[in-house]
């Protein structure tokens, strides 16, 4: 038998998803974000359930073969990844989109020999300082991609550093009405966070949103912001069983570094998930977890291949566990139609689901529901 550890995508969650983005999003359209492999979702399955996306984005041209082998004809934005002259070339063959960010990437366009003039994006940075023209050179740099015959339509992108966070959107909303204002082009700024939070405002939906943690479930961290709030399903569910049963007395100590003591007798559960599945090891006593559908807490240190859970709200409730027994370390359970929202355990190991998603181990196999 294989390890019970498993990660479940939800193909319904995925469409309730984007439909929650395409409301928020009204008349804008909707690139659906797939790096990294859709966020670790696999594109394969994501595509399944989001065709009804405008678009795609992504920053692999590799995926974006897929995606066109896929069968997938419509827009595909390739965010950041010309690299080297033959990505041009790649780019006219899968009539990828793309975003240009700097000078070198102007000047590989123009030494380009193409019959097929490129769609492009030019990149504002418009305060989060990692790609893009400042709003000095914005300009300058739209008018020499614009006057190159390699080029046929040039739009206009920004990323927000802070569209769920304090410093918000404003200052680089202002930034990039300025730099662009009287430019000919269609318009991108908003990403989830903006989407849910931002994007009643015409100028922050702009022509085109790009959404992509929401879709998968997450709601961008905010105190008022959870998926729920928000009405969105998480995407994957990442579920194990239990291999053991312990019972401690006060005073013992469960896993490495003896991190957890029982106060006081007690029922630990072992699951069969550890820090090689992708699980956290950062994850410490106290971060959720449910088993049979109960919620309770990790106790201890994750090791590589083993966590243990501390089973003593799940028998107060009442519910019979013990070899075999479901243990949701994200996302549905089984039993009673518990959720537990993938936020909720990023933020209890002091990371964000993004990351969570993305570190699913190739060990895990993954199916639809
Ligand atoms: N746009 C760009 C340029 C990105 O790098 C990303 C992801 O990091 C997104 C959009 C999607 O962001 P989110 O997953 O927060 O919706």
């Amino acid at each position: 038998m294989p390890r019970p550890i498993h990660a479940t995508i939800h193909p319904c969650a995925l469409r309730n998803n984007l439909a929650r983005v395409r409301q928020a999003a009204q008349d804008a359209r909707v690139w659906a974000v797939v790096k990294a492999n859709a966020y670790g979702h696999g594109i394969e399955r994501v595509y399944a359930s989001l065709r009804a996306a405008d678009g795609f984005a992504l920053l692999d041209l590799a995926e974006a073969e897929r995606l066109r082998a896929l069968g997938w004809r419509g827009p595909i934005l390739l965010l950041e990844g010309v690299f080297e002259p033959r990505d041009l070339e790649l780019c006219s063959r899968l009539d990828l989109w793309h975003v240009v960010h700097c000078d070198e990437q102007i000047d590989m366009l123009a030494a380009h020999k193409t019959q097929q003039p490129h769609h492009v994006w030019l990149k504002l940075n418009s305060g989060m300082n990692r790609l893009g023209f400042t709003p000095q050179r914005y300009r300058s740099a739209w008018a020499r991609l614009n006057a190159l015959p390699q080029v046929d339509e040039v739009g206009h992108v920004t990323h927000f550093s802070d569209a769920d966070g304090a410093r918000g959107i404003a200052h680089q909303v202002d930034a990039f009405l300025a730099a662009t204002q009287d430019l000919p082009g269609e318009r991108s700024l908003a990403n989830s966070a903006a989407i849910l939070r931002h994007a009643s405002a015409a100028r922050v939906r702009a022509d085109w949103v790009r959404a992509g943690i929401a879709l998968y479930g997450s709601a961008p961290d905010h105190p008022d912001g959870s998926a729920a709030h928000w009405s969105l399903q998480p995407a994957m569910t990442l579920a194990t069983r239990l291999m053991g049963v312990q019972r401690l007395a006060a005073g013992d100590s469960v896993g490495y570094g003896s991190r957890f003591v029982a106060p006081a007798p007690m029922t630990i559960g072992v699951a069969a998930c550890g820090y090689a599945d992708g699980y956290p090891r950062h994850a410490d006593t106290g971060t959720p977890v449910l088993v049979a559908g109960v919620r309770t807490r990790l106790v201890g240190r994750v090791s590589m291949d083993m966590l243990a859970v501390d089973l003593e709200p799940v028998l107060a409730a009442g519910v019979h566990v013990g070899f075999g027994s479901e243990v949701t370390l994200w996302g549905h359970a089984t039993r009673g139609g518990a959720i537990l929202p993938i936020d909720e355990v990023a933020h209890a190991a002091g990371t964000v689901a993004y990351e969570l998603m993305c570190a699913l181990a190739p060990r895990v196999p993954v199916a639809d529901c």
